[in-house]
């Protein structure tokens, strides 16, 4: 750690040189008052850097903080004697209307991001530092919700689909049925049909919940999600001709095994392996009682996956953010 970045109270410096990842300690230092908060916040695209008065059109930069009750208010305000007017910093940003501060808030995301438990997030949320309270289960909860929000839309809900694959890549997909099981056996009843794929090459994967599985969805979803020129492996198609139109190799998984690839049984035990993961991950959370959470569970799976770098992770969680919502400054 260098001098500069251990002098918590010179807010700018620090800010300057901002590390690739932060840890728990890092964070604690960075936010350690209310204005280091918003220039966190601001430094990493969270909160605007400036707003537009609404009245005269001047730019707003200044942040006036005022204390109200237990809370600090953080507005943009416009002093001129006919304008008068206040903008709060949160406003349009993924903190607007939150009901615990922002310092709560993002430590809430660190330990979401890190996978806390209930217990461990409401231990380390609590106290003088966090509004004075405790952080009450339902507090916890819901932060984590808006999480995995924030990750569905940025994996699902934005044009640009991260896609796995690509020329001499090879991408399995499957479809599977998450639910729960009478008696942990037999077959689902009342479950989720889920498709996916997993990358064999660099185990990136998919999954999309889906209402049908007509060919016609799942080639689209492939369309979507996977590279053109990727060899397609898969039983879920009747024939070759649907997605090699798409410009992708199929090739049948019986086909394959006929033909003898010495590394097809591995294979399929990594596909098996994630379906399980997956399923295991859905059922300790028991999201799939909760159909219309089903997505958005599923997106933080894949999230996790795709951000192995526990390091960089919580920075990556905060560009998420900045995605979902760019605030006022863009
Ligand atoms: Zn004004």
């Amino acid at each position: 750690m260098s001098k500069e970045e251990s002098r918590p109270s010179d807010a700018k410096k620090v800010c300057k040189d901002f590390p690739k990842f932060i840890n728990f300690s890092q964070l604690c230092r960075y936010t350690a008052t209310t204005e280091e908060c918003v220039q966190f916040g601001q430094k990493w695209g969270l909160f605007p850097k400036s707003c537009l008065c609404p009245s005269c059109g001047d730019i707003l930069d200044k942040v006036h903080f005022s204390r109200r009750g237990n809370s600090t208010q953080a507005r943009f305000r416009c002093s001129k004697r006919a304008c008068r007017k206040y903008i709060s910093i949160t406003k349009n940003t993924w903190f607007e209307g939150a009901k615990v501060s922002f310092r709560k808030s993002l430590f809430l995301a660190y330990c979401f991001v890190n996978r806390s438990s209930y217990d461990t997030a409401i231990r380390e949320t609590s106290g003088p530092r966090f509004d004075d309270c405790e952080t009450s289960t339902k507090t916890v909860a819901d932060l984590y919700s808006y999480c995995r929000e924030v990750i569905f839309e940025s994996l699902y809900c934005s044009d640009e689909v991260r896609q796995i694959g690509g020329a001499n890549f090879c991408v399995e997909v499957d479809e599977a049925k998450f639910g729960k099981r009478k008696f942990n056996r037999g077959r689902v009843a009342n479950g989720q049909w889920v498709f996916g794929g997993i990358c064999r090459e660099t185990k990136e994967c998919f999954l999309v919940p889906v209402q049908d599985r007509t060919q016609e969805t799942l080639v689209n979803l492939i369309k979507k999600h996977v590279a053109p020129g990727t060899i397609i492996r898969s039983d879920c198609f009747k024939s070759n001709e649907c997605l090699e139109r798409e410009g992708f190799r199929h090739l049948t998984i019986k086909h394959s095994e006929n033909f003898g690839d010495r590394h097809t049984s591995a294979y399929t035990n990594i596909v098996e392996s994630t379906w399980w993961a997956v399923k295991k991950s859905l059922c300790s959370t028991h999201a799939h009682t909760q159909k219309q959470h089903f997505a958005a569970y599923l997106a933080e799976y894949i999230w996790h996956q795709q951000n192995v770098d526990t390091k960089c992770k919580f920075i990556q969680f905060l560009k998420e953010i900045c995605k979902v919502y760019p605030g006022l400054d863009a």
